[in-house]
């Protein structure tokens, strides 16, 4: 099984463990509702919204994230007592995508996130938020969708950020997760071993817990 093959070969103590591991989900969670608040006010100040229905983005073959992003989503997981059921399900999909996205629609499910509430901040960012260009300023980064069927707003949020306006800044954000957890957070994995990582990372946390 794939958390004992982990356990066998995961054979240092990261620095990780010295900040207890629900502690550091629940920073990873109020950073999220940090940047929930000041998206929230990005997308009433601008109208910018994604389509309806639309889940285009977490069909991108190339997401990269990290594993402390997402950590909420690997805890809530072990809470619920699926965890090691879920490493599993991992390890014999051969699907290299987003392993939470649902190519189908359910009226239990926002858009086409299989688990919305914990979402990484890959996902919370995409769309938008700002890149910093060369020149230090922050330059509007969202979908092509959003850029083409939303033209107006898209120039219309520009210009209000050329005088000033306020924008999630995605260096950011992830700056203040490396604060959090400084060695994991800056090592971006493709999306599937991100979240293997994070689920890994608390059984890990969890077996030795219970066994210290
Ligand atoms: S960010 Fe763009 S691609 Fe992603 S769901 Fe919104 S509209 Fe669709
Ligand atoms: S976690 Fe959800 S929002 Fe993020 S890529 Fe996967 S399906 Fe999309």
């Amino acid at each position: 099984m794939n958390f004992h093959f982990y356990l066998q070969t995961y054979n240092r103590i990261d620095n990780h463990t010295s900040m207890k591991m629900h502690l550091m989900v629940r920073r990873v969670e109020r950073l999220f509702g940090d940047l929930e608040k000041e998206m929230n006010s990005f997308k009433s100040e601008t109208g910018l919204h994604c389509i309806q229905n639309c889940g285009f983005c977490c069909t991108r073959p190339n997401v990269m994230a990290s594993s402390t992003e997402f950590l909420p989503l690997a805890w809530a997981l072990y809470k619920e007592n699926t965890a090691s059921q879920y490493l599993d399900h991992l390890e014999l999909s051969p699907i290299s995508l987003c392993p939470i996205f649902m190519s189908l629609k359910t009226s239990e499910h926002a858009g086409f996130c299989g688990n919305y509430k914990n979402r990484g901040l890959v996902c919370r960012l995409f769309g938008y938020s700002a890149m910093v260009n060369k020149h230090g300023l922050p330059e509007l980064s969202t979908c092509k969708l959003i850029k083409e069927q939303q033209t107006d707003q898209y120039n219309e949020t520009v210009e209000k950020m050329k005088n000033g306006m306020k924008i999630p800044v995605y260096s950011n954000y992830y700056r203040r997760l490396s604060n959090i957890d400084p060695d994991q957070a800056i090592v971006m994995l493709p999306i599937k071993e991100a979240i293997r990582k994070a689920i890994e990372r608390v059984l890990w946390y969890q077996h030795y817990r219970a066994s210290s």
